[in-house]
């Protein structure tokens, strides 16, 4: 043991490492965190943009089951942090929160800033210490924690390490995925960085991109094939962009897109632009004589189709198909399209991949070495957006918080 308290290192203050220091200090030994950046939560404030959704109100069952194939790693943390831990540490800070009409729970003023106030108060009162701009950069031979802070080269010693870093999206926020090599090469297991909640690349004609980039589509239904080989289909609102496709429903099947498109080299989706309405009574409506108005306007009246939707039709359809009521019809209900690549992890909402759990034990402590413990979107493992990310983030950093500070304890 390093002088009379046992001590805790934190390396990344972000939602986890923020967590893992509350918990650690809360077992009652020092606790020092280290950002690399001016500010702690810089991410978790960016999140607040959109309104800070911190978790979800779903059953049990049914929240896990959105961390996929890590289901059973992540339903173990949340033994510890659930939902309604959440909602209720937030209260504790001083912060209420609601339900909205998706089940999605968010702070009542949906703001980030207050919650991360009271938050950073308490944590300093309760004696964590924060060191900024302290670029963690790997280990000494000795086993010291070695840091970059203002051009000077620093190295300290800590009884337990936890490592909170966060993925690689976003990197400007903080967290640019540099630990991965520095890991590797110490020989722990991690499963490549991919993006997690993120768009897609679509060929999409100059005319069309130029036109339409920045409309959102909707309503609108998604088809796409889920990492089962089954045929998915979900209703929402995605946004066009200069180079494909963007949105929270994009996102939600982000995921098994990313992985078609590894297996297969590309992800074929299709789009009901009409969702509720029949084909046939489509067809038969844009059947009716045109006169002379125009096709667009043919297309407003009859089909009630205009602006970015009239826009795909025409760029999946040549002009003599669009003349052809059946199918407009058809291709209004599945207008095809081919996804070509996800956006770089770098603009995801999240980040997928990263320490893998074989290289973790049941305590989060890398196996590897042994006193140092990881915590939060560094972990391998991913969500869709929905709070999922957030409460995964706090409660893995609460248990590598409390571990961390049982074996600083026993040094
Ligand atoms: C635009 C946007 C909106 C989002 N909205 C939501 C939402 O509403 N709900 C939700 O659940 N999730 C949301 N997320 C995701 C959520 O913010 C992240 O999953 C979460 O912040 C990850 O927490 P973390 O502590 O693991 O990592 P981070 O928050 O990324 O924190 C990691 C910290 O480590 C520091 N760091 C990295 N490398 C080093 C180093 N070498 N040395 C020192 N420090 C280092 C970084 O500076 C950073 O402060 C959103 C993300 C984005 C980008």
């Amino acid at each position: 043991m390093h002088g009379a308290s046992p001590r805790v290192a934190i390396v990344g203050g972000g939602p986890a490492g923020l967590m893992a220091a509350e918990a650690a200090r809360a077992a009652g030994v020092e606790v020092d965190l280290y950002d690399r950046m001016g500010s702690v939560g810089r991410k978790f404030l960016i999140a607040g943009k959109g309104g800070l959704n911190l978790t979800h109100s779903e059953p049990r069952g049914a929240f896990e089951a959105r961390y996929g194939a890590r289901r059973a790693e992540v339903a173990r943390w949340l033994d510890a942090f659930d939902a309604d831990g959440l909602r209720a540490w937030a209260r504790e800070l001083g912060v209420e929160t609601f339900v909205g009409t998706s089940g999605r729970v968010f702070p009542r003023d949906l703001k980030a800033a207050p919650l991360l106030r009271a938050w950073l108060r308490r944590l300093r009162a309760s004696g964590v210490r924060f060191h900024m701009r302290h670029r963690w950069l790997g280990w000494t031979e000795s086993g010291a924690l070695r840091f970059a802070h203002d051009d000077a080269a620093l190295e300290l010693v800590a009884d337990a390490v936890v490592l909170a870093l966060g993925g690689a999206s976003w990197p400007v926020l903080g967290s640019d995925g540099a630990w991965v090599d520095t890991l590797a090469g110490r020989g722990v297991g991690i499963a490549p960085l991919a993006p997690s909640n993120c768009g897609f690349d679509v060929a999409w004609s100059e005319h069309f991109a130029a036109r339409h980039a920045g409309d959102p589509v909707k309503p609108v239904v998604l088809e796409w094939t889920g990492a089962d080989g089954a045929k998915q289909r979900r209703q929402g609102e995605l946004v066009v962009s200069s180079y494909g496709i963007e949105g929270s429903l994009v996102y939600a099947a982000s995921a098994a897109l990313r992985d078609r498109i590894a297996a297969h080299g590309s992800a074929a989706i299709a789009l009901d632009l009409a969702p509720g309405r029949d084909a046939v009574v489509i067809e038969r409506e844009l059947a009716k004589p045109r006169g002379h108005r125009s096709l667009s306007e043919h297309l407003r009246r009859h089909a009630g189709v205009t602006g970015v939707k009239a826009g795909l039709l025409r760029e999946v359809l040549t002009a003599e198909q669009m003349t052809d009521p059946k199918r407009v019809a058809a291709t209004l209900k599945a207008l095809p399209l081919t996804l070509l690549r996800p956006r770089p992890v770098k603009e995801a909402i999240s980040t997928a991949g990263g320490v893998r759990f074989d290289a973790i034990d049941d305590t989060q402590m890398l196996t590897h070495m042994p006193g140092t413990f990881c915590a939060g979107e560094m972990l391998d493992w991913e969500a869709p957006t929905g709070g999922y990310l957030l409460t995964a983030c706090f409660a893995s950093g609460l248990i590598a918080g409390r571990n961390a500070a049982s074996w600083a304890r026993q040094q």
